[in-house]
């Protein structure tokens, strides 16, 4: 079998997958990132939560990956004031979602896929073209400076975002896929650890800044350090189109973001040189053709990022792929068949989530109904827990809950609190006892 993409989904597929077929050829683009040559990531640190623990525990790499992270219990608000606010993502003990590294995870999946001796990874090999007809994609072997094809049964495209495989489709119409891109993109920056390799804002929270139309955020990685992401338009007054001199920056930090400003440093700089990042929404009608192949991981569904569940939900692909083969035996098109119409309404309620969680991010966070809604769902979930989970809770933290039902389940919830909150500034104005019985009336058990 062969994989195209050795990235965060790639990889553990192959690593998964080596159980259950004789060989997997993996192809990536890049060169190796455990001999220093620089990974191809888009983002320095990735939050992991539920659906990816449960993956990488399925792959028995979990002991190796949790030295790795840094547990995250809640968001931590700056406000314009300078002032902060912490509101917890969930409210037991292991309700916490965890920053790892990209290029760290990705080592670390690559050395879990090599140990099967039926794996090889074939580094420097670009995939310049695939034919939809044969199912033969066209591989540059840029070590060797020569070209070769490899084709299935079972090819399994997980060539990221921009996924040349998918692109190949377009003209034939199969997959129909879509491509949405966000009008608002983003530039890393970062602040270092202190002189005595402390950390300098609180680590055990995903710190942002939320200003309305844009907002920064900042999540600790294990050596001190916080990775900074502005998300900003990427065109108009207020925008990356005009953040292109030093008074620019310098003015957007002194009035929006003066507490970080202090600890970035070489800030102007920075921003000024550092690669814009584009964001997006890929939505396809199909993943597979036949037994030809399958588009897995952000080929299929690249989401955008402000729910922190691109690479959990390709992960969750990969456990689901693991275990319907485990079920059906290489019978390639029914296996992707079924994976395809278990998974897709998944990827698509995760993108709508996403993009909902952006507005979540970086405005309704500053609105104290916000904080009170926050508060009557823990509340009501303490009392009902087989009736109410916040939709948060459901997506990070409740692997067995499919993305489609949190969705569903969310909205209803969520016209629930709005009802029950609506006269009510605190929570100690909300009659508990009644509003525990109307969750119990009109909410079936999850
Ligand atoms: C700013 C940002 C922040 C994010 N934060 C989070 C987060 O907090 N939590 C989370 O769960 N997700 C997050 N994501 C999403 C996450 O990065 C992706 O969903 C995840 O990496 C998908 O894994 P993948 O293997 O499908 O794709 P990728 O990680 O993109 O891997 C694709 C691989 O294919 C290779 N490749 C590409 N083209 C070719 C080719 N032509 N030939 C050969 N190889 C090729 C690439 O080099 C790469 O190694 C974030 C994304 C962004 C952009």
């Amino acid at each position: 079998m062969n994989i195209l993409g050795a990235g965060q989904c790639g990889t553990l597929l192959a690593a998964m997958l080596a159980r259950h077929v004789p060989r997997i050829d993996l192809y990536e683009r890049g060169g190796d990132p455990r001999c220093g040559v620089a990974s191809a990531g888009r983002s320095i640190n990735l939050a992991l939560a539920a659906r990816g623990v449960r993956a990488l525990e399925a792959a028995q790499v979990m002991p190796r990956v949790r030295p790795l992270l840094v547990p995250m219990r809640g968001r931590m608000v700056h406000k314009l004031d300078g002032s902060t606010e912490f509101l917890p993502y969930g409210q037991r003990d292991d309700e916490v979602i965890f920053s790892v590294s990209r290029g760290q995870l990705n080592q670390v999946l690559l050395d879990a896929a090599e140990e099967h001796s039926n794996v090889r990874v074939h580094f420097r090999h670009e995939v310049r073209g695939f034919d939809p007809a044969s199912g033969i994609a066209r591989i540059r072997d840029h070590a060797g400076g020569s070209d070769i094809e490899v084709g299935g049964p079972a090819l399994i495209a997980a060539d990221g975002a921009g996924s040349v495989v998918r692109n190949a489709y377009a003209s034939t119409g199969l997959i129909g896929a879509t491509e949405a891109r966000l009008q608002h993109g983003y530039k890393e920056l970062t602040i270092p650890a202190a002189a005595d390799g402390t950390f300098q804002l609180d680590p055990g929270a995903l710190h942002i800044w939320p200003r309305g139309e844009f907002m920064l955020i900042a999540l600790p990685n294990p050596g001190g350090d916080f990775t900074l992401t502005l998300f900003l338009p990427n065109e108009g007054e207020q925008s990356f189109a005009t953040l292109l001199t030093e008074d620019a920056v310098e003015a957007l930090f002194a009035t929006n973001f003066a507490d970080a400003a202090e600890l970035i440093p070489d800030l102007c700089r920075s921003l000024i040189s550092n690669p814009l990042g584009l964001l997006g929404t890929v939505r396809c009608r199909r993943w597979h053709d036949g037994d030809k192949l399958l588009l897995i991981g952000d080929a299929a569904h690249a989401v955008v990022p402000f729910h922190g569940q691109g690479m959990n939900l390709a992960f969750e692909d990969c456990v689901l792929l693991e275990q319907i083969l485990g079920e059906l035996g290489p019978q390639w098109q029914q296996v992707f068949a079924r994976y395809e119409s278990m998974q897709l309404a998944n990827a698509n309620a995760i993108a709508d989530m996403a993009l909902e969680n952006y507005v979540e991010m970086r405005d309704t966070v500053r609105d104290p109904k916000f904080a009170l809604q926050k508060a009557l769902s823990f509340e009501l979930e303490r009392r009902l827990p087989d009736r109410f989970i916040p939709r948060y809770s459901m997506v990070m933290f409740h692997a067995e809950i499919p993305y489609r039902v949190a969705k569903e389940r969310g909205a209803l919830q969520q016209a629930l609190l709005e009802r029950l909150t609506r006269n009510a500034g605190r929570l100690d104005q909300i009659d508990l006892d009644a509003a525990a019985a109307i969750v119990c009336a009109e909410l079936a058990p999850i």
